[in-house]
């Protein structure tokens, strides 16, 4: 299975963060995995513990963002962590085109 996440550049309060959608691989059994062991694989946020394996797909704010922590190492924190950078990522999705409207079904 894929575990989808946003990486974001580092936070400069004069610029807006650039925002990259990506994703890495977890093995397919990572969903039974003990707590102990998703948080080793990173799969939880690095801040709150936020278990991002019970909200893929369903609350925003467990959005995973790939950010540099304080030991300047890349890690994981949920979007309700990130206020800022969940912001950032409403407000670009919500300058994406209209998808295209449907055909009527004859
Ligand atoms: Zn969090």
């Amino acid at each position: 299975m894929y575990f989808a996440y946003i990486r974001a550049s580092t936070t400069d309060v004069r610029n807006p963060p650039e925002l990259e959608p990506a994703c890495r691989e977890v093995p397919d059994d990572a969903r039974r995995w003990s707590r102990r062991r998703a948080k080793r694989a990173r799969l939880t946020c690095a801040r709150c513990g936020l278990d991002f394996r019970r909200h893929i797909g369903s609350d925003p704010a467990a959005v995973a963002f790939e950010v540099t922590g304080p030991d300047t190492l890349p890690r994981f924190e949920c979007g309700g962590c990130q206020p800022d950078l969940l912001a950032a990522l409403t407000a670009a999705v919500a300058t994406l085109p209209e998808p295209l409207p449907r055909e009527a079904s004859a």
